[in-house]
């Protein structure tokens, strides 16, 4: 009390306003000419000011844009135009403006006509964890830097193991993307079944995973990434329903064997990432167990489909699986990146980035799973952990069901929409809330169908009224929708049928 007295006595830019030890502090930054921008910048009061505006203004976004006061989902501009405008903005913008201006240049995903890519529109709350993660930011690599987020993230992973159908032997890491953690996944996968301790003695014998031509492209990158090389991914082709040919698996396990590679993995999709039809998780499940291989499921997108009482079938046989990934910032409504790794054999995850080979038989699986790092890729990570904990505690598991099944439902709908009207067709009948169909004329050639959607596609985008994406399978030029928004109904897909026939005539 005394010092505080003392000093505040002193004259300074603060005599009239604070009177309590953090104001001394600040004072103490003020009063040195080379912290000024520090003292500023860390200002409670600035930050106070802003962060109240900046929720107001995102509070009115999410109402502008779910409810349509916002008619365009982007203002689209050309990659070098944008350039231009932000690299001045930097100069003679109006720093007021800064949050304002980027919301405006931004995609907006909380739009009913955003139908595009996997990217979930967030709950409102997760904007808050965000901030309290970036807040406290708690690093997360020992158990000391993120006292709550750790043992959060254990209960997390712990309740989505058994949401899975995982049993208590099991447990789980949050990671970085649904791209880190197949590649996690996959070094767990090397570990646990090459015969070689590749971590420790580099590459001795020729391996391999097998996995369908359909799944995601970094699956392909992860085995790149681990030097399994062209012939060690041994791919899949599809059926006609663009899922895994079960009935190449054998055939193709003993090409790869008799060329003298020693397949470690088989990867299933849940669901693939262009078409959104599921793997048979059962008969890979099966299959992998009679080659005593590692079954992975990369789950980044449908995994969540364990939470839906009607889509729950899509994943069966998840629960068989070694591993499992599945992403929160896509079918579970989180920001970016938030993925959970699990595993059905916990130690199994314990070993992935250890030295010792040995390391299963000698430590329990309680051994230190607080200092996440030892099983994460990352070093430093954010407390993801706690955007999960929140929506279990504010909203209950439900709105993973509400979301999931309402979305799946969407997608179903809008093919047989689709299907009803003689201009447009389907690629496949749909498993979720991926859809790829296209515009069909007779009078047009097979080119000529390709380059018009292609064309349809790059038109949309230009207006902005909608957001949709493409693919091409099997040469073929599909228009792909993926309806993440609950707040898109059945009345904007048939907006978005019109328009593309508007768009043709
Ligand atoms: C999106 C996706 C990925 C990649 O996940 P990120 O979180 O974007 O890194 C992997 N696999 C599938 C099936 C996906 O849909």
């Amino acid at each position: 009390m005394k010092l505080t007295k003392q000093r505040f006595n002193k004259p300074s830019v603060f005599a009239d306003g604070f009177f309590c030890l953090k104001g001394l502090i600040l004072q103490q930054l003020f009063n040195s000419y080379r912290l000024k921008k520090l003292a500023e910048a860390y200002s409670p009061e600035n930050f106070r000011k802003r962060g109240h505006d900046l929720v107001d203004q995102l509070a009115d976004h999410f109402e502008n844009t779910i409810q349509e006061k916002n008619t365009k989902v982007i203002h689209w501009s050309q990659p070098k135009d944008e350039h231009v405008f932000w690299k001045d903005y930097l100069e003679n913008g109006n720093q007021e403006n800064l949050f304002s201006t980027i919301i405006d240049h931004s995609i907006h995903v909380h739009n009913p006509k955003y139908i595009g890519h996997q990217v979930t529109p967030t709950l409102p709350i997760t904007a808050l964890t965000a901030m309290l993660s970036a807040s406290l930011n708690n690093g997360m690599a020992v158990y000391e830097m993120g006292v709550a987020a750790s043992a959060i993230e254990r209960i997390v992973t712990d309740y989505i193991c058994k949401k899975a159908g995982y049993t208590i032997a099991s447990n789980g890491i949050l990671t970085s993307g649904g791209t880190l953690a197949n590649l996690t996944a996959l070094l767990t996968a090397r570990k646990a079944k090459a015969t070689t301790n590749v971590w420790n003695q580099g590459s001795v014998n020729a391996l391999g995973i097998m996995v369908s031509e359909e799944a995601h492209y970094c699956v392909d990158r992860a085995a790149r990434i681990m030097g399994l090389g062209d012939v060690g991914i041994i791919k899949i082709p599809s059926t006609s329903n663009f899922n895994m040919d079960i009935s190449l698996l054998n055939e193709e396990y003993e090409k790869a064997k008799s060329s003298g590679i020693e397949i470690f993995a088989i990867i299933g999709s849940a669901p693939s990432t262009s078409t959104g039809i599921y793997d048979d998780l059962e008969a890979i499940a099966e299959f992998s167990a009679k080659k005593n291989i590692w079954f992975h499921v990369d789950g980044a997108h449908g995994g969540a489909a364990i939470f839906s009482k009607t889509y729950k079938h899509t994943v069966k046989g998840i629960e068989k699986a070694d591993s499992i990934v599945i992403d929160g910032h896509k079918m579970m409504m989180m920001p970016a990146l938030t993925t959970a790794l699990l595993f059905k054999d916990g130690n199994t995850s314990h070993a992935t980035f250890s030295q010792k080979a040995d390391y299963l038989l000698e430590e329990s699986k309680e051994e230190d799973w607080y200092n996440i790092a030892k099983r994460t890729f990352e070093c430093t990570k954010t407390m993801a952990s706690i955007h999960w904990y929140t929506i279990l505690k504010t909203y209950g598991e439900e709105i993973f069901d509400e979301y999931v099944t309402t979305l799946y439902n969407l997608g179903h709908q809008f093919a047989e929409m689709v299907v009803a009207n003689p201009n447009f067709e389907i690629a496949v009948e749909p498993a979720s809330n991926i859809v790829c169909f296209r515009y069909i004329n007779d009078a047009l050639s097979e080119k000529e169908t390709n380059s018009l959607n292609e064309k349809i596609r790059q038109s949309l985008l230009e207006k902005g009224e909608f957001y949709i994406v493409q693919t091409k399978l099997r040469g073929i030029h599909y228009l792909r929708v993926t309806i993440m928004n609950p707040f898109t109904t059945k009345i904007h897909l048939q907006q978005l049928l019109k328009q593309i026939l508007a768009e043709v005539n």
